[in-house]
């Protein structure tokens, strides 16, 4: 994604929309212990023999691998299908567990997100999946420089001053007259320094959408952020990498 290592987590995961590694290697674990359950009780192959001396013995032992099953089916509130792996199919049961991990990993994530620095990003991104603009934008610098402002992994007054531990309301904008934040919305709808760039970019994304240019800056900015249409997230991406070619 092209951003420095000390970008956010949460943003990074949030923009590529994609699950940790474990809910797979959890799927897998899962269906070979359905596989074992659900085959028959009775069946004398040794396989079948060795699970049931597992669930016999070891299922309440911490750290066996049969106490690891019936901790993911306990902790996803999934016991009866712990209990009664016969009534369900392995396909129901994977189902259901990678449904639930997802889920989970939701639910952490958004915590992470609103525990995080992107008060501007989460504004915005509402829902954890893939961002289309990473396949749209072509240039390489482009869709980099639209990840990086999107994720707050740029070099605008407000993130250069969080490092520098500036008290925020001194976080302003070096490239305009009066004293204004130097954050995203500045930096996108109201910063002097692309004055022109803007007024060519808004005239086109007004051509694509006549009712943009009606919306108050809160709405603009959403509105650009969020938008899936092939032409604005080229022309935003352009316009952004644009402005910090121009700021150095
Ligand atoms: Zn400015």
């Amino acid at each position: 994604m092209g951003v420095h290592n000390k970008a956010s987590n949460a943003g990074v995961l949030g923009e590529l929309g994609r699950y940790p590694l474990y809910i797979s290697s959890v799927a897998g674990m899962v269906k070979y212990w359905h596989q074992l359950a659900s085959s028959n009780v009775d069946c004398s192959c040794l396989l079948t023999a060795a699970y049931n001396t597992n669930m016999n013995v070891l299922c309440n032992v911490p750290d066996s691998w049969i106490s690891s099953v019936k901790f993911v089916f306990t902790q996803l509130n999934l016991k009866t299908m712990y209990d009664c792996p016969q009534n369900f199919t392995t396909n129901q049961i994977i189902r259901k567990v990678i449904g639930k991990l997802k889920s989970v990993f939701r639910a952490s994530w958004n915590d992470m997100l609103q525990a995080s620095k992107l008060r501007t990003y989460r504004t915005f991104k509402g829902v954890f999946s893939f961002e289309p603009y990473l396949n749209i934008v072509k240039p390489y610098n482009h869709r980099v420089a639209l990840t990086r402002f999107r994720i707050s992994a740029h070099r605008l007054g407000i993130e250069v001053g969080r490092y520098k531990r500036i008290d925020l309301v001194k976080r302003t904008c070096n490239y305009c007259e009066e004293e204004h934040l130097d954050d995203e919305l500045h930096y996108l709808l109201n910063c002097e320094q692309s004055w022109h760039r803007r007024t060519k970019l808004f005239k086109t994304i007004s051509d694509i959408c006549p009712n943009f240019i009606l919306l108050d800056d809160n709405s603009k900015f959403t509105w650009l952020m969020v938008n899936e249409d092939r032409r604005v997230c080229s022309l935003v991406a352009e316009f952004i990498y644009r402005g910090t070619q121009e700021r150095g």
